[in-house]
């Protein structure tokens, strides 16, 4: 099978360049119809702003759900210092480290936007004499507006208020050989894979075994993403970053097949098949244990859905902190979605 690798590259980098912290996914969800209907796909919203994606199969009794969170980590103005900066709350599980100097936007309630860089509250060296040892704690982290801000009441005048949402520059580089850089790979990669794995069925007229609800989920970095699934899905797969690091087997060209995360282990013979097909299609691939992690499946298992689960993703190498995967991970998770979806 082949997949349109210009059709995935442009949806994934269309993707990091769209801000959509947890909260802030109204832009995105946009994008996100506009691809299912270029797709002819039939699209739905939910209240809660999830988007559900329907592709018939041949057995239309049998739902199997697919689903990948386009939200990302993001910031929050918790509020506004005497000097014109800001004061940070974290959207998610962001490594306050990994923020020191990034770019940033800042979103108002009334639609103004202004960019802004994160800083430790010791941002100078030339100044303060702990300027190595500040940000291990978003304490510690400031923005720093790019206006001529000098005071609270400045700030107030340009509309920035306390909950303001605030985006990360995701510094989005494709390379030539095949690696992928930017923040929030997690997950907006797998978005750009089961699109890709989508278009590729329809341009190859496969209808697969099962229909397929697709689900893009908001709200997965703070915990609830997909806790609200379609009734008539049985098998929900979370396609989601694999992890990378310590004793874990996984790399950035492989597809992870998570056996168990911090939820608890997932469906025995979900995953058997999963790790069969690998082995049969010789794919790159690993199976691993997530020391500290939770997914849209196990989400929505403990929101009392009827399912089996199971979870499979890209390799994601520094998740929460300037992530890189490679295009061989996407593929051999688009080859392994393929196969479970249509054999
Ligand atoms: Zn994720």
């Amino acid at each position: 099978m082949e997949f349109d690798k210009s059709y995935f590259l442009n949806l994934a980098k269309n993707l990091f360049l769209t801000p959509s912290p947890s909260g802030y996914c109204h832009n995105i969800m946009d994008k996100i119809e506009n691809y299912a209907k270029d797709l002819n796909l039939e699209f739905t919203k939910t209240n809660k702003g999830n988007a559900i994606i329907t592709l018939n199969g041949q057995n239309k009794d049998y739902v199997i759900g697919l689903s990948s969170h386009v939200d990302t980590l993001g910031l929050m103005v918790r509020s506004v210092n005497s000097d014109g900066t800001l004061k940070l709350v974290t959207i998610g599980g962001n490594q306050s480290n990994s923020l020191i100097g990034e770019y940033c936007t800042i979103f108002t309630r009334d639609n103004k936007k202004y960019s802004g860089t994160i800083l430790t509250t010791s941002y100078s060296s030339h100044v303060f004499k702990d300027a190595t040892k500040k940000g291990a704690d978003f304490e510690e982290l400031i923005v720093r507006i790019d206006e001529l801000v000098k005071s609270a009441k400045d700030v107030e005048e340009l509309g920035i208020k306390n909950g303001d949402f605030i985006s990360i520059d995701p510094k989005t580089t494709i390379l030539e050989n095949g690696f992928i850089k930017s923040r929030h790979i997690d997950d907006k990669i797998s978005v750009a894979i089961v699109f890709t794995l989508i278009k590729a069925l329809i341009d190859n007229n496969i209808t697969p075994k099962n229909t397929i609800r697709f689900i893009v989920s908001t709200y997965e970095e703070v915990g609830h993403g997909a806790s609200h699934i379609p009734s008539d899905i049985k098998e929900l797969i979370a396609v989601d970053m694999g992890c990378i690091g310590k004793d874990l087997a996984c790399t950035e060209t492989d597809v992870s097949i998570c056996a168990k995360d911090s939820s608890g282990p997932y469906d025995y013979f979900m995953t058997n098949r999963l790790i069969d097909i690998a082995k049969t299609e010789k794919l790159n691939y690993a199976v691993d244990i997530y020391p500290f992690y939770g997914s849209d499946a196990s989400a929505a298992l403990r929101a009392g859905n009827n399912i089996k689960a199971a979870l499979i993703g890209p390799g994601v190498h520094a998740s929460h902190g300037m992530e890189r995967t490679h295009y061989d991970a996407c593929l051999a998770s688009m080859k392994l979605l393929f196969s479970y979806l249509t054999k």
